[in-house]
């Protein structure tokens, strides 16, 4: 039966098959720090909402045009990049007067959760894992994204790094991080899609470290420069 398959089209699965495993040694890793937003869940929520969605509402409110109000938003956007600020939903409704937690509701169905992951957080509750949830997404945000995937079930911790005063990316995050929570770093492994996020945990020796291939489904892929990148969650077990 199958050759008939094959023959008229290839298997829904060929995609996923084709993919390489990647191997870890499951027995060397105890503790697992899992980003939030283009890691477990699509980033095509967080990149409509800033680079669309907003634009439109600001330009509304403060009467530009939709590429003023893009190029503003752009230009104050990066004069905050990689900080916290950056990341606070506090802080940008104050700046821009605007009650971006109720923005960000009003899409939310755009939500959603990556392929393959609740059976890889099962995955890693069978094995016995320290499951910790480490985001730079304010506990606000958060709830919302909890709102729509049921992911918050199978954490043993959730982080946000507001709580720890330092995003993931500044130097130093990992060192403040640790006082508060006990993990080696030779038996952790690290999975998100911010670059910059992996090089600050490798100076720190967090000893397996994961990129993510295409954090947003709806952009084309990212070069994941020298960190292997995850393209199914199905390649880790
Ligand atoms: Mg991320």
């Amino acid at each position: 039966m199958y050759s008939r398959f094959f023959h008229n089209s290839p298997p829904p699965n060929t995609y996923l098959t084709m993919l390489n495993k990647i191997v870890l040694d499951w027995t060397k890793i105890h503790t697992v720090f899992l980003d939030m937003d283009g890691t477990l869940l699509d980033l095509h929520y967080d990149n409509h909402f800033w680079l669309e969605y907003m634009p439109i509402k600001y330009a509304e409110k403060y009467q530009l045009t939709l590429s003023e109000a893009k190029e503003q938003l752009i230009s104050r956007s990066n004069a905050m990049r990689g900080t916290l600020n950056w990341y606070c939903i506090d802080h940008w409704s104050e700046k821009l007067a605007m009650d971006i937690l109720m923005l960000k509701q009003e899409i939310s169905e755009r939500i959603k959760i990556r392929d393959h992951v609740d059976t890889f957080l099962s995955f890693l509750q069978q094995q016995k894992k320290h499951i910790i949830l480490l985001t730079n997404a304010p506990p606000k945000t958060m709830r919302i994204k909890f709102q729509h995937v049921a992911i918050e079930q199978y954490f043993d911790q959730i982080i946000s790094s507001h709580q720890i005063g330092l995003a993931k990316e500044q130097q130093g995050f990992w060192s403040k991080l640790h006082q508060q929570i006990d993990f080696k770093v030779k038996n952790s492994l690290l999975i998100d899609d911010n670059l910059s996020v992996l090089r600050v945990a490798q100076q720190y020796n967090i000893a397996h470290l994961l990129a993510i291939h295409q954090p947003d489904s709806q952009k084309i892929a990212v070069d994941t420069e020298e960190f292997t990148a995850i393209e199914s969650f199905r390649q880790l077990f």
